[in-house]
């Protein structure tokens, strides 16, 4: 493919069309989670961790229902944003986008796991966005699943957990289209340039947990989305590497 077909020469930071922003991991940066890990990607940075409750919500005990929870925050740290982004506390109430994308994480993780064998306890899952470039969503939900995997393995070391709840690995991106090429991971400078923005969830099994897609500013055409749906695999493929190769460090 020609740079001009990638549509790598349209990118702000040389990238081609289907390629990923370079992803990390720094594991165990906040040593009272059971898991915690920091995700770099790119310009974006996201702080996940992972919490054990010993007990279910009110909710499971009342219905009697078998096994555990798992619930995920989320929000912006207020230096993450250009402008200074003001907390929901001082605000007095949690922003819709916020509720949104907390859910989108917390759907997310249960569908990694089988939430019977965790046992009777709740995992929380907490994403806050140190630095925002587009994509926190996604890099939330690809750092919880990390943090998550780091925690289930602390409670397996200590004796607490003797089954693998693991369903399938999950991880997430964004794909879109900006002048007229579907691309792969927007940062925010396509991220407000996008005729279509999607984010995509997915296991390790190719399968959908979540497809987010918005014409934003024009529509789009089913060619358009099997070339973003393509890159999207892609993109999933490398992150669940990326992510095996981190929890594997521990
Ligand atoms: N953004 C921001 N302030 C906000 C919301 C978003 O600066 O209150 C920026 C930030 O860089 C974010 C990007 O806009 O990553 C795209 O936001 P979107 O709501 O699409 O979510 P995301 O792509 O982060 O999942």
């Amino acid at each position: 493919m020609s740079d001009e077909a990638s549509g790598s020469k349209q990118r702000p930071d040389g990238r081609a069309a289907d390629e990923l922003r370079t992803v990390t991991f720094k594991n165990n940066i906040a040593p009272h989670a059971t898991g915690s890990t920091l995700i770099e990607w790119g310009d974006t940075r996201v702080i996940c961790c992972a919490t054990i409750e010993e007990e279910v919500p009110r909710w499971m005990k009342a219905q009697g229902v078998e096994g555990g929870w798992i619930t995920a925050e989320y929000s912006m740290l207020p230096y993450s944003t250009l402008d200074r982004k003001r907390r929901d506390s001082s605000k007095g109430k949690i922003d819709g986008r916020s509720q949104e994308i907390q859910r989108l994480i917390g759907r997310s993780m249960r569908a990694a796991l089988d939430l019977v064998k965790i046992g009777p306890r709740t995992v929380w899952i907490d994403c806050d966005v140190l630095q925002a470039d587009g994509g926190t969503r996604t890099a939330s939900i690809t750092g919880g699943y990390v943090a998550l995997s780091l925690a289930l393995a602390k409670l397996k070391a200590d004796g607490l957990l003797t089954v693998d709840p693991i369903v399938s690995p999950v991880a997430a991106v964004s794909v879109g289209v900006v002048n007229d090429v579907p691309i792969l991971d927007l940062p925010y400078v396509e991220d407000v340039a996008a005729e279509v923005d999607m984010n995509l969830v997915m296991n390790a099994e190719g399968e959908f947990i979540e497809l987010q897609g918005t014409g934003e500013k024009d529509t789009f055409s089913d060619a358009e989305l099997a070339a973003m749906l393509t890159h999207g695999r892609k993109g999933i493929s490398e992150l669940l590497e990326l992510q095996k190769t981190a929890i594997a460090a521990g």
